[in-house]
């Protein structure tokens, strides 16, 4: 088995009916991806996986769906207005824009890659007796590299940290970092970004009817706290969840689907007593760990990476990362917000946002700790852990190589796929129909008769199908099918019902 390349993931995720670039006929909109028949299923299913664990499976959890455009007002009591921004630069030779934070990760990142050369070196040279941790400590090249590093960190998010936009641009010009196009180091200022997109309201003209396309779902609940509090009857601590569209004007477009213009978002904010933020932080973190490995992300990619710099909104924040072809990366973010949003909201817009407490007769703004995923993400998480290269056994005992995508089945886009041995043999071809008719009412079934029943096999192995169920002579006879499992190729001859039967016991979200 062998992991594949972020190239070939990609081109996978367009050859399958995955993920396609926007207005491709028109060479395309970077950084905004349209997804196909196969990616809008997974698509659905990752968000009931989500839905159903977080608001079914909690009684204190109950959803929202909240519209896109907000008054405007709201952006500035979030904060988004005065500091939603990403520090940007240009390169004036190659007219290139660049975050500036991410020039300077890029040239750790170098010197980090350097590091690992060594240590794979010395690994490879010591054997079993490597201790790579005292390698790490002792060995003088590396002891010196991590110390740039760590000079370059501490700098740059200080510097973030004072907004010291020309210290960031000094930082930029010691370090001689170069434009990666271009090669040269010629810098403009350093400047401020903000990511927020804005429309316009027809029958208001100027400033005033200026909106925004909402950069996070997280201020529809914050607006509708009491609304939705009043109304489920909920007590403290409770959530409420939602999943929508988010939009970010992203400077760098990379990585895929790693990093849109649009994208949706999957959050809960949970309402707590003041006090009790770090308790339900540690709970949530956790809990959302579990989530990610239960589907099947293995522990080994997926790790915390607590927040150097703490937003403006948060006294406590950190990473769920997951091991992406290109590193570790963020997935998901835990965040304490405190009391900051909803104290800005009743601020700004003069209402009361308070909670009467009845258990220990207290009026409070609560505290909140929010989970917030990327859809996107997680379905480009999902997508790279499960495409590998596999050899399998040949039908004549020899062996080949497939490419399988091992979704969990209860994400996979069809459940079953219905295979008449022969295409123009009338029996088995209405036996199969009525199996594909039987079988679609319960689960996603996709019905194929065309080509060797090899290469049909190949096909579904590409988009996740975790079964296949083969009709052949012997079915139209004692009304036995083939039932075919994608990972271990095992084949059991069952009656139709209970192929049925197995298949729905085996697409069950892990709640
Ligand atoms: P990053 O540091 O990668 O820009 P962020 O810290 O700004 O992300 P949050 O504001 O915490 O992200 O958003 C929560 C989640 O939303 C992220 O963990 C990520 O999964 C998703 N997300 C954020 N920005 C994008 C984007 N541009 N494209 C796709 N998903 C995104």
């Amino acid at each position: 088995m062998s992991a594949i390349d972020f190239k070939r993931l990609t081109s996978h995720c367009k050859e399958y009916g995955f993920i396609f670039q926007s207005s491709e006929i028109y060479d395309g909109l970077a950084a905004v991806y349209d997804y196909g028949p196969n990616g809008v299923e997974l698509k659905k299913n990752i968000e009931s996986y989500w839905w159903k664990s977080m608001v079914q499976m909690h009684d204190n959890i109950v959803g929202i769906d909240a519209a896109i455009f907000m008054h405007p007002k709201v952006w500035k009591a979030s904060g988004h207005v005065d500091a939603f921004n990403d520090p940007l630069v240009d390169n004036k030779d190659s007219k290139k824009r660049y975050r500036a934070d991410q020039l300077i990760e890029g040239y750790c990142e170098k010197i980090e890659a350097k590091i690992k050369k060594d240590v794979d070196k010395a690994a490879k040279r010591f054997g079993d007796a490597f201790d790579e941790k005292q390698f790490r400590e002792t060995n003088q090249r590396i002891i010196d590299r991590q110390a740039k590093i760590d000079a370059a960190m501490n700098s740059m998010n200080s510097f973030l940290k004072e907004e010291d936009m020309e210290g960031l641009k000094n930082l930029i010009e010691e370090l001689e970092i170069a434009c990666p196009e271009s090669g040269s180091r010629n810098w403009t200022e350093v400047r401020q970004f903000n990511l927020m997109f804005s429309t316009q309201l027809g029958n208001i003209a100027g400033e005033e009817g200026k909106l925004y396309l909402r950069p996070e779902t997280a201020q529809g609940i914050f607006t509708n706290f009491l609304n939705v509090q009043k109304t489920s009857r909920q007590k403290v601590p409770f959530g409420i969840a939602q999943i929508g569209k988010a939009f970010r004007n992203e400077i760098i477009a990379r990585q895929f689907t790693f990093r849109m213009r649009e994208f949706h978002q999957m959050e809960m904010q949970f309402f707590v007593r003041p006090g009790e933020d770090e308790k339900w932080y540690d709970y949530w973190k956790n809990t959302r760990l579990a989530w990610h490995k239960a589907i099947g992300s293995p522990a080994e990619k997926l790790r915390f990476h607590d927040h150097d710099n703490l937003a403006h909104y948060a006294n406590a924040a950190l990473d769920i990362e997951f091991e992406f072809p290109f590193g570790f990366r963020e997935l998901e973010g835990i965040h304490s917000r405190t009391d900051f949003d909803l104290k800005s909201h009743q601020e700004l817009s003069g209402r009361k946002i308070q909670y009467f407490d009845p258990e220990i007769n207290e009026n409070y703004v609560p505290y909140v700790v929010e989970t917030s995923i990327g859809l996107d993400r997680m379905i480009l998480a999902q997508m790279a852990n499960a495409l590998q290269d596999e050899t399998v056994p040949d039908a004549d005992g020899k062996e080949s190589t497939r490419t399988v995508l091992k979704l969990h089945p209860s994400l996979s886009p069809n459940k079953c796929a219905i295979l008449p041995l022969l295409k123009n043999h009338e029996g088995l071809v209405n036996m199969g129909k009525d199996v594909f008719n039987n079988f679609k009412k319960s689960f996603n079934t996709i019905y194929d008769e065309k080509d060797a029943i090899g290469r049909r096999y190949r096909r579904q192995d590409a988009i996740g199908t975790p079964f296949c169920l083969t009709i052949d002579h012997q079915s139209l006879e004692d009304q036995t099918v083939t039932l075919r499992n994608r990972d271990d190729l095992s084949q059991v001859r069952i009656s139709v019902e209970e192929a049925k039967a197995k298949v729905k016991a085996n697409i069950e979200f892990p709640l």
